[in-house]
């Protein structure tokens, strides 16, 4: 795996480089990242991308996330000084996502498995993100009222897809609300395209300055 990801790198035709989760037993997915040449890295899944999004520079950010603000920008509500609120707090959305909100000058609360009382900390939220992982986590009782509510969540259920958020009760509360399929998902790909775009134009600028 090492060796296909750096033949890769050494491409200059190859713009770039994922490696989709989770890898098989006995592969080191922090390796694995590790090893794709940051300025390839279109998922902005390496340490050196994600230390530049701690440090509030924005280069190749996580594909969920950007959309996920993306989708919050598209409704015409602004972050600064709104409480934001999000569920999940893993590397690849929740922790992210919680960072672009607080580089947007939101007041971001990141809540998690240990959360005492989610339910209280929703009804706080102008915008919420759910990136959990449990069908059926927030329900309307849980939102503030013409709050911006993004599903990050997928969960097969019989067969079909379902976001975390239940759909029924949240739209009645909700000013925007995601569905689950056809929300997240579908902007995810975007970003990515985009995210591919923006590789290559930082290669084709490191390629002219040496
Ligand atoms: P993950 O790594 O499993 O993280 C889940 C997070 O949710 C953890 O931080 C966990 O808390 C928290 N959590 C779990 N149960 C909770 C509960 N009952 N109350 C509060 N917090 C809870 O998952 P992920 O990779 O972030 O993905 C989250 C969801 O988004 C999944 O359904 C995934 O399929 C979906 N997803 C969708 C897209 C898309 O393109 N639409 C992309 C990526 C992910 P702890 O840290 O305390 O365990």
């Amino acid at each position: 795996l090492l060796d296909t990801i750096q033949g890769l790198n050494d491409r200059s035709e190859i713009h770039g480089i994922l490696v989709q989760l989770p890898l098989p037993d006995g592969l080191d997915s922090h390796e694995a990242i590790n090893a794709i040449d940051p300025m390839k890295d279109v998922d902005g899944c390496t340490t050196t991308n994600l230390g530049e999004l701690v440090s509030g520079n924005e280069r190749l950010v996580p594909c969920t996330p950007r959309g996920t603000i993306a989708m919050i920008e598209s409704t015409g509500t602004t972050f600064e000084g709104k409480t934001a609120v999000v569920i999940g707090r893993s590397i690849l959305v929740g922790k992210p996502v919680a960072l672009l909100m607080l580089n947007r000058h939101a007041v971001v609360t990141l809540c998690h498995s240990r959360t005492p009382d989610l339910g209280a900390e929703g009804r706080e939220a102008d915008i919420l993100v759910v990136a959990a992982g449990r069908r059926g986590l927030v329900t309307g009782d849980m939102i503030k009222p013409g709050a911006v509510v993004i599903d990050v969540g997928i969960n097969v259920v019989d067969g079909k897809l379902k976001g975390d958020v239940d759909f029924e009760s949240a739209k009645e509360v909700a000013g925007h609300i995601t569905p689950v399929p056809g929300g997240v998902g579908p902007m995810t790909r975007a970003m990515l395209l985009e995210n591919t775009l923006i590789a290559a134009k930082l290669q084709a600028d490191s390629a002219s300055e040496s």
